[in-house]
């Protein structure tokens, strides 16, 4: 073999390895425990490059309930075929942490889908300013849902990544779902910080400490899920965050 027929193979490879990897790279479905799954789609945050964004959904025996719609609106549809060819099951209830596209980007999406709609008021309020997709169905106060033989409740901690990030505890199974509140162990920053209060944002984290103790599972907006550290981590950032400020 030429030193060029080599060099040609080696190019191929890793062209045709990098274009999988895009490909594969629109939605991802990961188990995380019982009937629990983490979903991942893509987005542009403003400089070109694609960064992941979490979501959940819960397998119950009345319907799947999504925890955030995906950030990458190709996936809407595709979300829903890869929930009913797993599960054969619809989903029947979506419910978004705050009002950012990477949570509520597909809520009108999925109001004509029949899918009842869920955020918070406040959230409400702020995505009709903003002129972000609203839901049908409004909560006004910490809430608690049973939906077949799974129960969780939301809770608004205050202030943090945005005026109105609500958290979502599943207290049977100690899972802490986070949204954009919590910052992953992989996270180097605060992140996007438009609409944030990073002051109050410390605040609010102690208070899910105070409320939420030992969960089993933490699950960030963005990046790695794996790692419970995740609320100390973020108060890691947020403190360095500060001090760099003020000075
Ligand atoms: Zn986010």
């Amino acid at each position: 073999m030429s030193m060029r027929t080599i060099l040609f193979i080696l190019v191929f490879f890793i062209c045709t390895t990098g274009f999988s990897q895009t490909e594969t790279k629109k939605l991802t479905i990961s188990h995380l425990t019982k009937d629990f799954y983490v979903y991942t789609t893509f987005g542009d945050p403003g400089n070109g490059s694609l960064f992941p964004a979490n979501g959940m959904y819960l397998v119950t025996n009345k319907g799947v309930v999504l925890f955030d719609t995906p950030w990458d609106t190709t996936q809407f549809l595709p979300l829903l075929d890869s929930i009913q060819a797993r599960h054969h099951q619809n989903v029947i209830m979506c419910i978004s942490t705050h009002f950012h596209s990477d949570r509520t980007a597909g809520l009108e999406y999925y109001k004509q889908k029949n899918i009842k709609t869920y955020t918070t008021k406040q959230t409400d309020n702020l995505s009709k300013i903003r002129n972000e997709p609203r839901a049908a169905f409004l909560i006004y106060q910490d809430t608690s849902f049973t939906i077949g033989q799974y129960s969780f409740e939301t809770f608004y901690p205050g202030k943090g990544h945005s005026p109105d990030n609500i958290v979502l505890w599943f207290n049977n199974d100690k899972i802490l779902y986070g949204g954009c509140f919590i910052k992953s162990t992989e996270a180097t920053g605060p992140g996007n910080l438009s609409d944030a209060n990073t002051i109050e944002w410390i605040n609010s984290i102690k208070k899910v400490q105070t409320k939420f103790g030992k969960p089993s599972y933490i699950i960030p907006g963005h990046q790695n899920w794996t790692n419970k550290n995740a609320l100390l981590h973020t108060l890691k950032l947020l403190k360095e965050y500060n001090s760099k400020k003020n000075n």
